[in-house]
């Protein structure tokens, strides 16, 4: 508070002495009055902040403007001209009218028109007035540019922020023009500069502008090379929030919970091991390391596990799930879907029942568990049971497993596989269930390094990199539909050989967007394809409907599965090596993956057909993509970049904050670097956490 006798100091409202400068009301800039404030609300700017960071979409370099007689056809240029005529012009039928100017630089005349006359038009477009021009011209005889972007030059006092400088344009709305946000910017700057502080975590980066300068150089740089320097310093400081927030609660998560010893013995590994059948990886070796370490360490384990389809991570999980069971310790593993749920339920009764260990299944439709075990008896956490049935246990299900009355006692690993099919949030309830007993995910998908390290940057990561030898090859075709009957030879002809085939479509009945549909294609394919039996699986059976269709085609009793993408996770089907997929372009990239991990399991050569009549180059660069190359982690962030995170996580992504200058598909150093400085400052003794 400044004392009365202090004359200098401003009388400061009490109001505004709550709020931080940058956190006031967008009005308190000069010239932002109520129907202002309400434009700017529709971009979301509600605060002096906000306004601020309203990142500019393109820039113009106005110290040097193009002359007319210069311009050149489809080329986007900014020309400056005076308006020598202007004028509506209206057809017969009274519908259409078209506003024209003529604009003369001294070298040639531009002329610029709207189809569709607005009222408004006639009057802002004045003779003798001067425009600064922006587009892509038509035609040069007559010079003409339809639509273009427009800037009053107007006369006045803070013309040095429109002209004879690197201009932004930002994102407008109707009724605020270019010029308007532009000045109030400028406005803002100059009264808050100052108020810009530097984050509360200490970047020490000397490479990049302060906080403060950055913002200015976004709006305003001096050279255009100014612009990405800018973003990249404001992206940081995204980057650092979002880091700051994950290694906290992480740093909560390992202060509330205890040591959960389940590290185990081998007891049961060694035998499992000499029953399995194959010889595990390299990779997967190691990754079992870095599991038994965190079972044993000091805080319960939070672990990521990615490994492209087909790399072996069941076997990964059976073996986590032994180290817990040795222990003393129940086990629950669950699955996104009941058909998978129910193949790991076959396979580990097969691995697991020699050993003594018992699985139950819990899927929406099926249950194995008696309910009055597990649920009546709950033991404290820790403390192995000497009443209960003896804790050795594996719980397989879909989220079924966790819902109402079912308690797994003794819980001290939880394993989640085919991670993408849960939300963050689903993730988290999930664990507090059973009071933080260890975590392990399980991805396909592969998850592009910067998402990874943000969305999923509270969890450490293992990475399964090898492929189990002994595999066949996949080679993968996009081919347009009309190629259809050729394809369904070739598909008659594996069979004849002994092997099946998934054929795949986007939709269980048609509708609007003429994508082909599961059901209808079934009734043709059953007689295209006889003697052949045929299958069909998609959403809409019930459970034991679509396990009695898997295990026909598992026994090869059905030789053709017809499905929907329900199939893209986990199914494990070696003697299938045909992955038929019709309008490919309605799946993403990822999910296209992911089915084609559906072949390629056994000896044999595997093929993948992608049929797309898709026009647009970026759903044929898409399919190209996949044509190319057969490593999930690049075909992630080709979706990524091609798809933006969103496409990529489906309604995952509401676990991302918005970012306004971070980029998810090319800042990974940022994020690097951001999780570095946090990591640093969180782990310095100076500060604690709490
Ligand atoms: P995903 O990682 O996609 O879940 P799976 O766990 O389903 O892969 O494994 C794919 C197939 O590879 C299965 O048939 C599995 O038995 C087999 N497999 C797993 N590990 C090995 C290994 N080390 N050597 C040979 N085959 C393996
Ligand atoms: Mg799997």
């Amino acid at each position: 508070m400044s004392s009365p006798g202090n004359s200098t100091a401003p009388p400061a409202s009490p109001a505004s002495e709550m709020v931080a400068p940058l956190r006031q009301p967008v009005s308190t800039v000069w010239g932002v009055g109520e129907e202002r404030a309400r434009l700017l609300a529709r971009l979301d700017i509600f605060t002096v902040e906000d306004l601020l960071l309203h990142k500019p979409r393109r820039y113009e370099d106005r110290r040097k403007f193009l002359a007319i007689r210069d311009l050149k056809l489809k080329e986007a240029a900014t020309v400056r001209g005076k308006i020598i005529a202007a004028g509506v012009k209206r057809f017969r039928q009274g519908a259409r009218s078209l506003f024209e100017c003529v604009f003369d630089d001294g070298t040639a005349h531009l002329h610029c028109r709207w189809w569709q006359a607005q009222p408004w038009m006639e009057d802002w477009f004045t003779v003798g007035r001067e425009f600064l021009v922006f587009g892509k011209p038509d035609s040069l005889r007559p010079r003409n540019i339809d639509y273009p972007e427009t800037e009053y030059v107007e006369p006045g006092d803070d013309e040095f922020i429109h002209v004879n400088r690197i201009v932004p344009i930002h994102p407008l709305t109707e009724g605020l023009t270019a010029r308007v946000m532009r000045t109030l910017i400028w406005r803002a700057l100059e009264k808050f500069e100052n108020e810009i502080a530097e984050p509360a975590i200490k970047l020490d980066v000397k490479s990049f502008p302060t906080r403060s300068n950055a913002v200015r150089m976004i709006h305003f740089p001096n050279e255009l090379t100014d612009v990405e320097f800018a973003r990249q310093r404001l992206a940081l400081d995204e980057f650092v929030v979002l880091q700051f927030q994950i290694q906290l609660r992480r740093k909560k998560f390992e202060a509330l919970s205890k040591p959960l010893p389940c590290g185990g013995d081998n007891r049961l590994m060694k035998p499992f091991l000499a029953e399995l059948g194959f010889k595990l990886t390299n990779a997967q070796s190691s990754v079992l390391r870095e599991i038994r370490a965190d079972l044993g360490g000091a805080h319960p384990m939070r672990r990521l596990l990615q490994g492209d389809v087909g790399s072996g991570k069941t076997a990964v999980a059976a073996c986590s799930a032994l180290m817990a069971i040795e222990s003393g310790f129940n086990v629950a593993l669950m699955a996104p879907t009941e058909i998978l749920a129910e193949q790991h339920f076959r396979n580990f009764q097969k691995w697991f029942a020699p050993l003594d260990i018992k699985v139950e299944l819990q899927t929406g439709n099926r249950k194995t568990v008696q309910d009055a075990a597990p649920n009546t008896q709950r033991v404290a956490r820790g403390k192995p049971s000497t009443f209960n049935l003896q804790p050795s246990t594996l719980f397989i299900g879909t989220h079924a497993l966790f819902t109402a009355g079912f308690e797994i006692p003794m819980l001290g690993l939880v394993i989640i596989d085919e991670q993408h099919k849960f939300g963050v949030a689903q993730r988290e309830t999930l664990v507090r269930k059973g009071n933080y007993p260890h975590l392990l995910v399980m991805t396909a998908t592969p998850i592009p390094r910067t998402l990874g390290l943000t969305l999923y940057g509270d969890l450490d990561v293992s990475v399964i990199d090898e492929l189990p030898g002994g595999r066949g090859s996949i080679k993968t075709f996009v081919r347009a539909a009309d190629k259809l009957p050729k394809v369904w030879d070739f598909i008659r002809e594996k069979i004849t050989t002994g092997r099946q085939a998934f054929v795949v479509y986007p939709r269980v009945e048609e509708n609007a967007d003429g994508f082909k549909a599961v059901t209808k294609e079934f009734e043709h394919l059953k007689k295209l394809l006889a003697p052949f039996k045929v299958g069909l699986l998609h959403g809409r059976l019930k459970g034991a409907e679509k396990e009695a269709v898997m295990a026909e085609f598992r026994a090869n009793k059905s030789q053709v599965l017809l499905a929907t993408s329900l199939i893209e996770v986990g199914v494990d089907v070696p003697n299938a090596t045909v992955m038929l997929v019709e309008n490919a372009e309605a799946f993403g990239l990822a999910q296209l993956h992911q089915l084609r991990g559906r072949i390629g399991r056994g000896a044999h050569e595997s093929y993948c057909i992608l049929i797309s009549d898709a026009k647009t180059p970026d759903s044929i660069e898409r399919l190209k993509v996949l044509a190319e190359t057969n490593d999930g982690f690049k075909i992630a962030e080709a979706d990524l970049k091609l798809r933006g995170p969103g496409e990529l996580l489906g309604q995952q992504q509401s676990g991302l904050p918005p970012l306004r200058f971070g980029d998810l598909a090319e800042d990974l150093h940022l994020i690097k670097q951001a999780r570095a400085l946090v990591k640093l400052q969180l782990d310095s003794p100076a500060r604690g956490v709490n």
